[in-house]
């Protein structure tokens, strides 16, 4: 990989990259309408790492799903990279918090298995996929079945995956939450890594006020459902960040900031 994009350093801006303007999401059910995401406004450029943290139910996975074009909105703008989104987006890569590996298959043939449905070029793929897998630590595991591997290994597999197109954006929704916490940081960890070396654009939707600050460079806060976004916080942490950043008074006050949203409106996503 070439030059790593860092917004904040460059000369000029970086251009935007996904960006919605009224955006809103109502279902419609047999039971009714559930008005999930009132209108709401973001902008999020190229290069930048943003967290979206919120009670549970507020819509941080529907607002995944509308910018992944998985999910149509009921209204507003939205595009990725300057082009409005209809339908599936082939510019992004997205991970969920079960890692989704199809048992029957192999670790490569997992990674593989986003070449196969988008119908790229197989060799290339596969050398692709290899290299990742040097990157992610998991030489060796090539050849192994998800229930040969622990959790944050299937979850590491989760991400190549979503990495092997080389997509611009990536969308994960609560990767870690089923991790236990030594694995969770040390995928903070790698994902950091893969960020800062990729350049890629991450919007990671965590409950971990602590992820969502040691990560990002903006934390978007929602309110309760029908979600809108209640504030964003800059991150102004020097990086790359280890983990004994999380022991700092400046961590320390993040948290306290983040967490006093969800002491005043209830209480934040949890397991
Ligand atoms: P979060 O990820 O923040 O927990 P979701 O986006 O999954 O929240 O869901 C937000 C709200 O929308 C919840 O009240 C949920 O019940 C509702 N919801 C989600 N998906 C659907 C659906 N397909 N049909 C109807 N309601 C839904
Ligand atoms: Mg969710």
């Amino acid at each position: 990989m070439s030059a790593v994009l860092k917004p904040v350093e460059s000369a000029a801006p970086a251009p935007v990259l996904i960006e919605a303007r009224g955006l809103h999401k109502t279902y419609r059910t047999q039971d009714g309408d559930v008005e999930t995401l009132r209108p709401l406004d973001l902008s999020i450029r190229a290069g930048e790492f943003v967290s979206v943290v919120g009670p549970s139910g507020c819509g941080k996975s529907t607002l995944m799903k509308l910018v992944a074009g998985l999910l149509p909105a009921s209204g507003g703008e939205l595009t990725l990279s300057g082009r409005a989104v209809h339908g599936p987006q082939t510019d992004v890569g997205i991970v969920f918090q079960n890692a989704l590996l199809l048992p029957w298959r192999r670790v490569i043939d997992n990674i593989l298995l986003q070449a196969e449905i988008r119908g790229l070029p197989m060799a290339a793929a596969r050398e692709r996929a290899q290299q990742l897998i040097e990157m992610a630590g998991l030489r060796g595991f090539e050849n192994k079945y998800p229930w040969q591997l622990s959790g944050g290994m299937q979850q590491r597999v989760a991400i190549l995956r979503a990495l092997l197109h080389d997509p611009p954006v990536l969308l994960m929704d609560e990767p870690f939450g089923a991790l236990d916490a030594m694995t969770r940081e040390r995928m903070n960890l790698e994902l950091q890594r893969i960020w800062g070396a990729s350049g890629k654009t991450v919007l990671l939707i965590t409950h971990s006020i602590p992820e969502a600050i040691f990560l990002s460079d903006r934390v978007f806060v929602m309110t309760e459902r029908p979600g809108a976004i209640a504030a964003v916080y800059d991150i102004a942490l020097p990086r790359p960040r280890s983990l004994d950043v999380m022991g700092s008074e400046a961590f320390a006050a993040y948290a306290k900031t983040l967490r006093a949203h969800f002491y005043a409106q209830g209480s934040l996503d949890a397991h």
